[in-house]
């Protein structure tokens, strides 16, 4: 017969009478009027078991002893409740199974926490993860992710796409993060590192002549951890040769719609809207801009050419940039201290301060920097911003494009949401097109590659990839879903002199490229197909389907905001001293001891 024959979120009143066996875990179990109630609990739902000892006293006696979390096996009858017992809430809530047999299949401890208690600490649940498992919402997060992939799988494979698994013991790929090192044994002072994704392998898939590849793949980035951030994370990475935008966009699009239809029920609409890196940057001040909702922010550089305002004339002495949006009908609404909260919002992306102003019932503009703004200028701004009686005007000004623009959205975003303007239920999806190719990096004086140095440059702006990079966009695509960047690829560099030109504009010496890259650089020197892909951040998107806060919670065993593995805890100090001699390594303690 096996354990059981119904699982406990299986029996209704259709069962009435006949004799069941289910196995779980003890819920809870109380004594009513000398009866024994127990709620059993398995994956699918929960039972309620009534032990009369009247009529089984054996059975009663065995069941005395059971405890919350026991493990148990009980045979029973199926019995309809009492009206007033009747439990709405449970699929089989108008039934229980007066019991006939138990087995106790193994005891528990008494549990390390409440696992009902709401406020239960972060580190006890993740320390029992397992146990946490069992009752909150992880199991069903956990389910979720795998009708995700499912449904993702079956897409891929209806399209053609292979799913080729690459190393996990390989060389650094640049993604613009630190890499997780392994001693290797057989090389003294040799290192693998961890891949922070499989760029050059699906890109020289590629070359191998497999044309659509996908992985669901685990990458492994080794930063500072974030509330949306692990340090190993899962991507849907796929790759394709002869192709351009439009054939990833479509694709991606594919997966998404597929998701949405088969997971949530929801029908989308495709294809999504693109817009460029510029308007999103200038409008929503964000590379993912959450567009479910508006307050545009609006460049208004050219009004303030003249400016007697002495934080915009040294800006736009030196080139730079004036945003500005209207926090329409919101100036009563915001005091002095939640400007103050915004501008320490704004400083953190790096502005030097945050200028409001609100409209007053005359429409006359009020706040410390009117007075410095010429007739003409309050005119244009009023215009540019449709400003009336009772909005509040925002700006920033920066000499940097970016710092200009990220600082005001912030803003946005953070009056939007303390003003609850952000619509929960909308799942707005869209693509981020143009982006430039490289990032100033104002520390190191030297360009950075916006996504990673394997992304096509667009083929007429090529002429100024080594006289003007700055003015370079990409061939590259970000999918964003509700302001958070679901993922993202280009079209790829496929010959090798051009992906020489581009490690040089990053700084890369020949040498240096091709002592990095050189397996690449040959590989596209044999016949490279133009190729293209894109990788979603599964457990992202996961987690906004699922409407988590954290990427953690669609993740079985996640480590904490310092790397660690409270469960298992990893990482470990405790090394066999003989490993580590194998490995020719020796530790070295540093000077001050860490936190
Ligand atoms: N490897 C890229 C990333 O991890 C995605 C891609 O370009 O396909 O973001």
């Amino acid at each position: 017969m096996g354990y059981r024959t119904n699982t406990c979120n299986d029996l209704n009143k259709a069962n009435l009478g006949q004799t069941v066996t289910l196995c779980g875990w003890v819920n809870s179990s109380r004594n009513l009027g000398g009866m024994l109630f127990i709620d059993l609990r398995d994956r699918e739902g929960i039972t309620q078991l009534v032990i009369d000892p009247n009529a089984v006293p054996q059975v009663f006696e065995k069941a005395k002893p059971i405890r919350e979390e026991w493990v148990i096996q009980a045979t029973g009858v199926v019995g309809a409740r009492p009206d007033n017992m009747v439990n709405t809430k449970r699929a089989t809530g108008e039934i229980e199974v007066n019991v006939t047999e138990l087995n106790i299949l193994n005891q528990a401890a008494p549990m390390p926490y409440n696992l009902e208690d709401p406020k239960a600490s972060d580190d006890m649940k993740l320390k029992y993860r397992y146990l946490d498992m069992r009752r909150s919402g992880l199991l069903k997060t956990l389910k979720l992710r795998h009708q995700i992939t499912q449904v993702m799988r079956n897409v891929f494979d209806k399209e053609g796409f292979i799913e080729v698994e690459t190393p996990i013991l390989t060389k650094s790929t640049p993604e613009g993060a630190r890499d997780y090192l392994v001693p290797s044994r057989m090389k003294v002072g040799g290192f693998y590192a961890l891949p922070q994704s499989p760029q050059q392998y699906k890109q020289i898939l590629m070359v191998g002549g497999v044309e659509k590849y996908f992985q669901i793949a685990r990458c492994f980035r080794d930063e500072d951890l974030r509330a949306d951030r692990q340090p190993e994370f899962t991507q849907v990475d796929l790759e394709m040769s002869f192709v351009e935008e439009k054939d990833v966009q479509d694709i991606t699009e594919e997966l998404i719609a597929a998701v949405m239809k088969d997971v949530k029920g929801i029908d989308v609409q495709l294809p999504f809207q693109r817009m460029t890196w510029k308007d999103a940057m200038t409008q929503y001040g964000s590379d993912k801009p959450d567009t479910r909702f508006g307050m545009l922010m609006h460049n208004i550089t050219g009004i303030f050419a003249k400016s007697e305002f002495k934080p915009f004339q040294s800006v736009i002495a030196e080139n730079g940039t004036i945003e500005a949006m209207n926090g329409k009908g919101l100036a009563a609404a915001t005091s002095r201290k939640a400007i103050d909260t915004l501008t320490e919002s704004a400083k953190l992306l790096g502005a030097k301060g945050l200028v409001a102003l609100k409209v007053d019932e005359n429409g006359e503009l009020t706040g410390a920097a009117a007075k410095f703004f010429t007739p003409e200028e309050v005119a244009a701004l009023k215009a540019e911003l449709d400003a009336q009686p009772g909005d509040l005007l925002l700006m920033v000004s920066d000499i940097s494009f970016r710092v200009a623009c990220f600082s005001l959205g912030r803003v946005r975003l953070d009056l939007a949401a303390a003003n609850n303007l952000i619509p929960a239920d909308k799942f707005n999806f869209l693509w981020i097109v143009e982006f430039p190719l490289f990032d100033w990096d104002f520390n190191e004086k030297r360009w950075v590659a916006e996504h990673h140095p394997f992304t096509r440059p667009m083929d007429e702006d090529l002429q100024y990839l080594q006289s003007d990079p700055g003015r370079v966009r990409a061939r590259a695509y970000d999918i964003i879903l509700n302001g958070v960047e679901l993922g993202g690829g280009s079209i790829r560099i496929h010959e090798p002199q051009l992906q020489a030109t581009m490690f040089k504009t990053l700084g890369i010496s020949d040498e240096s490229a091709r002592h990095r890259f050189g397996h690449l650089l040959d590989a596209f020197s044999y016949g490279a197909p133009p190729h293209g892909g894109l990788a979603i951040g599964h457990d992202r998107f996961v987690m906004l389907l699922c409407g988590m806060p954290s990427i953690r919670e669609t993740i079985a065993f996640p480590k904490t905001a310092k790397a660690a593995c409270l469960m298992m805890d990893s990482p470990s100090t405790d090394v066999d001293p003989k490993q580590l001699e194998e490995l020719n390594l020796a530790v070295v303690q540093p000077a001050t001891p860490q936190a």
